[in-house]
């Protein structure tokens, strides 16, 4: 089974994406870890690679394709893969549905992970994290005993510059903006199965899973 996993920051993805890949048995394609796979073993596309991240240029497609179809023509995924973080373009969409074509194969689900942009920006805006020994907490979902206080060792709590609302309204913002063609790309092609990513961690599981062996 192919499948391909999109959401938004802060719905939960990563941590879903683990456990689906451990249920059926097929592994967990990163481009960040393809990347650093290729680079690593020194392949033709992973030098070329190297060369532009080495110079703090963007790695072009047709690099990151090959990358992408090097991965998914690795003997690992012969039963199956889940994909994640590609494809973010129509044209990589594009790129992915040939390569795989090519193999006789095809992207079988996409499973969008749906969560309300106001439970994500209450999610990633909570975190806090402890100056001393990096402990991470939620003012909602992980408070610590005494607010802005870590329980381990009492260091004192700060929010990353990252976390603030504003930050996040941009990141999000960008999210959308990025993959909405996306989303009607797969959507048009049938492919497309929408979960309610704000069900807690296990329901949401469930929910992929059955649909993926419905
Ligand atoms: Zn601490």
């Amino acid at each position: 089974m192919n499948i391909l996993f999109m959401g938004p920051p802060g719905a939960g993805k990563g941590t879903q994406a683990e456990r689906i890949v451990e249920q059926f048995g097929i592994p967990h394609i990163s481009t960040g870890d393809a990347f650093r796979l290729a680079m690593k073993q020194g392949t033709p596309l992973g030098q070329k690679a190297k060369e532009y991240v080495d110079q703090g240029l963007l790695v072009p497609d047709e690099v990151t394709n090959g990358i992408v179809r090097d991965r998914l023509a690795a003997e690992d995924c012969a039963n199956g893969f889940l994909l994640d973080g590609f494809p973010r373009t129509i044209a990589q969409a594009e790129a992915l549905d040939g390569m795989l074509a090519e193999m006789g194969r095809k992207i079988d689900h996409v499973i969008n992970l749906k969560v309300d942009r106001g439970f994500l920006l209450a999610r990633l805006t909570g975190r806090r994290i402890c100056k001393s020994c990096g402990s991470t907490y939620h003012v909602i979902f992980n408070p610590p005993k005494q607010e802005g206080i870590c329980d381990k060792d009492g260091g004192e709590l700060y929010q990353r510059s990252d976390d603030t609302e504003e930050k996040v309204g941009t990141r999000l913002d960008e999210y959308t903006s990025k993959t909405a063609p996306l989303l009607t790309y797969y959507g048009d092609k049938g492919s497309l199965r929408e979960v309610d990513g704000e069900k807690d961690i296990d329901a949401v599981t469930t929910d992929i899973a059955s649909l993926l062996r419905g």
